[in-house]
């Protein structure tokens, strides 16, 4: 098998079938075999249904109906534990990420690249505000990890084998899969598109989702809040320390001193404050270590049609 392509589901009924039309064509254009895996990450519309119909008129149409919803990062990958393509394709199901791109993605992957990604050059129909906050977090994120994540770059993209059975040995609880494949390494390389708006439905990323995405990006590739806690605590120490010795100064040499009600109150909420964000950095860490011990299965399923296979992730 040439190509399997992982589409994660969550309530596209609106999308499914013009999606599956757009694939075909370009894949059949391609003179490759291929199998379709679709994901139904707990979708509480008719998207099911469609893919029980689709699989049913097209055996290279796969589903994975998992257990309840996991969320994007987890659908991908249970699609990827199953997936057999020499080469895997990761794309959204709403159609921002247009499948006419494949080839393209396809012929630099042919030039001997491990990994192509698409970068989105603009993107349309969507809010000042998840712009703003996407341009935002990849920068800080590029800013403080060791690891070239590239910026403005979702889950689409083309990925090898050799990378998937890479993912495959990352066995972490909170997934950041963009972080991971650059993590992994060979060669990567990406192409620009312009990604359009949502074809139909809603997103399924509340604000909720994309907070908690991007944190475990940043736990995950980066220990910059720790550090950033410890540097904010001696810097806070040290104003402590020249305000101690003023206070001494005042009291027993100068003895000009007031019942200070207001420096009180301004060094304890600001202490306060200081402490409750450490405490809360660390915290971020800690619950996720913690998930990572429990050692949990990712996922479950409730039913495929893919053939079993080897266990390669627990649950799966
Ligand atoms: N998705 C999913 N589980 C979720 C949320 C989203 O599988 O909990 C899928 C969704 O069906 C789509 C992809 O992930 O194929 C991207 O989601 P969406 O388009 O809602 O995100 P956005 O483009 O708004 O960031
Ligand atoms: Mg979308």
């Amino acid at each position: 098998m040439d190509f399997s392509i992982i589409i994660p589901i969550y309530n596209e009924e609106a999308n499914i079938d013009a999606l599956y039309t757009r694939l075909l064509g370009v894949l059949e254009s391609m003179r490759v075999s291929f199998e379709f895996i679709f994901i139904n990450d707990g979708s509480r519309d008719q998207s099911l249904h469609l893919l029980h119909l689709l699989a049913a008129r097209d055996e290279r149409v796969r589903y994975i109906d998992l257990s309840r919803n996991f969320g994007h990062q987890i659908a991908v990958t249970a699609g990827l534990d199953r997936a057999a393509g020499e080469a895997v394709v990761i794309i959204d199901a709403d159609l921002q990420d247009p499948p006419e791109l494949i080839p393209e993605l396809y012929q630099k992957m042919r030039e001997g690249y491990e990994v192509v990604y698409a970068r989105r050059r603009s993107r349309q129909g969507e809010s000042a505000a998840k712009k703003l906050t996407a341009r935002l977090f990849y920068r800080i994120l590029a800013s403080i990890t060791n690891v070239s994540i590239p910026v403005d770059t979702g889950d689409f993209r083309i990925i090898s084998r050799k990378v998937v059975e890479g993912l495959r040995r990352m066995p972490e609880q909170n997934k950041f899969l963009r972080g991971q494949i650059s993590w992994i390494g060979y060669r990567q390389t990406f192409v620009e598109y312009d990604r359009a708006e949502r074809a139909g439905g809603e997103t399924g990323y509340t604000y909720r989702k994309m907070i908690r995405l991007a944190l475990d990006g940043i736990t995950a590739f980066s220990d910059a809040p720790l550090k950033g806690a410890t540097l904010m605590g001696f810097a806070v120490s040290g104003i402590a320390f020249v305000v101690m010795l003023y206070t001494l100064y005042s009291r027993f040499i100068s003895h000009s001193y007031e019942p200070g009600w207001a420096s009180l109150m301004v060094s304890i909420l600001f202490l306060g404050g200081v402490q409750l964000i450490a405490v809360g950095v660390i915290g971020e860490y800690l619950a996720r270590l913690s998930a990572n011990v429990r050692q949990r299965p990712l996922y479950f399923v409730a039913d495929t049609n893919l053939p079993p296979h080897s266990e390669t992730n627990p649950g799966a």
